[in-house]
Formats: C-alpha cells, sequence, structure tokens
C-alpha cells in the first residue's frame, strides 16, 4: 500500500512539473492541456453559441464591430495572428458583455455598446478579452479544475480523514482559485491596454471605460466585473501602465495606425 501512495502521489507530482509553463507577462502557469485542444474546445463551444444565441442583424452595428475587432487583431504578433482565424460575433443581448476563446473566437453582445461608447472603449474590452487568450487563461483555468478533481481523488487513495478532504477542497477554492482569477484578470488588462495602444486606439479610455461601468452599476459587464480586482485598483493598475501605452499609441499613429471605426 505505501508503494502505492508513493507511486499515486509521484504521478500527482510529476503532473504538476511537467505542466509548468509561462504567461506572456512572465508568471509561472500550470496548462495540462495543448494549444490545440483548447482550441478546439474554443471553436466548438464558439459554434454551438453562433446555433444558438440570437444575433444582431444590425449591419452597421456589425460592420463597427468587426472594424474595431479588425485593428486589435492586426495588432498582434505575426504568430498569434496568423495561429488562429480570428472571427468576431455580435449577438444580440442587451447585457454589456463580451467574450474571447482560444482558437480566434471573439464575441460581443450588442448591450456592450451602450457602456463603451466609443471604438477606444470597445477596444479596450476586446483587447482584454484577447488578453485572456494569449495568455492562456481558460487553459490554467481548466488544469486548475482537473488538477483539484485528481487531488482529492489521490487524498482519497491515501486515505486521508474527511476533515482533510474538506480543508483541502476549501484550501483549493479560495487558496488558488480566487486569487489566480485576480491575477489573471490583472494580466489580461495589463495585456489588454498594451494591444490597443499597439493598435493606435486611445489606452486612456480603457480608464473611461472603467468609469463607464462603476457608473453603470446594474449593468456591469458580467465577464468584466466577474473576478474582483476593484475598478478603483484596475484603474490605478491601467494607470500604471498609461505612460508606456501612450507611447505605443503614438508610435502606432506615427505608423499610420489610425483607426477610424464609425458606429
Ligand atoms: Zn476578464
Amino acid at each position: 500500500m505505501k508503494n502505492f501512495r508513493t507511486f499515486v502521489f509521484s504521478i500527482f507530482l510529476g503532473l504538476i512539473l511537467t505542466a509548468c509553463a509561462s504567461s506572456p507577462l512572465n508568471r509561472r502557469q500550470v496548462v495540462l492541456y495543448s494549444d490545440a485542444e483548447m482550441a478546439r474546445q474554443g471553436i466548438s463551444s464558439y459554434r454551438q453559441m453562433q446555433a444558438e444565441l440570437p444575433q444582431s442583424n444590425n449591419q452597421r452595428e456589425i460592420q463597427y464591430v468587426q472594424c474595431v475587432a479588425n485593428h486589435v487583431i492586426a495588432a498582434l504578433d505575426e504568430d498569434q495572428r496568423s495561429g488562429s482565424v480570428w472571427e468576431v460575433t455580435v449577438f444580440d443581448n442587451e447585457q454589456a458583455n463580451a467574450f474571447a476563446l482560444p482558437g480566434g473566437k471573439i464575441g460581443v453582445y450588442n448591450g456592450l455598446l451602450a457602456v463603451a461608447q466609443n471604438q477606444h472603449q470597445l477596444a479596450a474590452v476586446m483587447a482584454h478579452e484577447v488578453g485572456h487568450v494569449l495568455a492562456n487563461h481558460s487553459n490554467e483555468r481548466a488544469s486548475q479544475s482537473t488538477l483539484r478533481n485528481i487531488g482529492v481523488a489521490a487524498a482519497q487513495v491515501l486515505g486521508v480523514s474527511n476533515a482533510t478532504m474538506q480543508a483541502l477542497d476549501l484550501g483549493t477554492q479560495l487558496g488558488l482559485f480566487l486569487p489566480f482569477n485576480r491575477t489573471q484578470e490583472s494580466e489580461a488588462d495589463s495585456i489588454g491596454v498594451i494591444l490597443m495602444a499597439n493598435a493606435g486606439f486611445d489606452p486612456q479610455e480603457s480608464i473611461t471605460l472603467w468609469q463607464n461601468m462603476t457608473a453603470e452599476g446594474g449593468a456591469r459587464p458580467p465577464e468584466l466585473l466577474s473576478t474582483h480586482p476593484s475598478p478603483t485598483s484596475r484603474m490605478a493598475e491601467l494607470n500604471r501602465l498609461m505612460g508606456a501605452a501612450n507611447a505605443l499609441r503614438q508610435s502606432a499613429n506615427a505608423a499610420g495606425l489610425n483607426p477610424d471605426c464609425i458606429r
């Protein structure tokens, strides 16, 4: 039995050690799935949403969102851009929400256009969502829940008490998930503000966007506010990056990247 315990434990440990990677901001990550597998899952969920959720048929709205998306996508690194077939869909839904899935699939709910009041603010949201994809956050989230399940199963095999099991359960939820999500959100904010600036959009508008959302209260985008850094701390963090972001935007504008997406 002892050997078996060691065996289970070493598989668990091996899984964690072999799965380490780094985010674009050089944070260590545990990712268990291949990019191809994540892309396959992302694309399949996207097709399902396209089939099941109502889409906007307002051509003006669609062209506007597509225009902003094109500029954001054009600012990606070559391998990021050509590594996926990037695509945007405007869903007809009053929620102020947007998402991006592995495999390069972006969704915007047209309710977002009431909160993101110009092309720069819409770009800020999209670049944030794309930031989650670039930083492999879905993979990380999926891997955490897989590891958690394996950890619980391993603990059962190892014969730990119920109290320990509950502590483990609570620990993974409180100790791993929440802080991780907070980290992921600020990572997406940082990647997003740089990406939108590289596309030639005004990064300062990302802060105005947060002010709009705070003012909106009940109409806050669920994705953007689902996980936890307070708007104040997010705005402070964005402010910290503003000098660098402004410089990137100026270079982009000087290089002829001047988005002019008309609502
Ligand atoms: Zn987010």
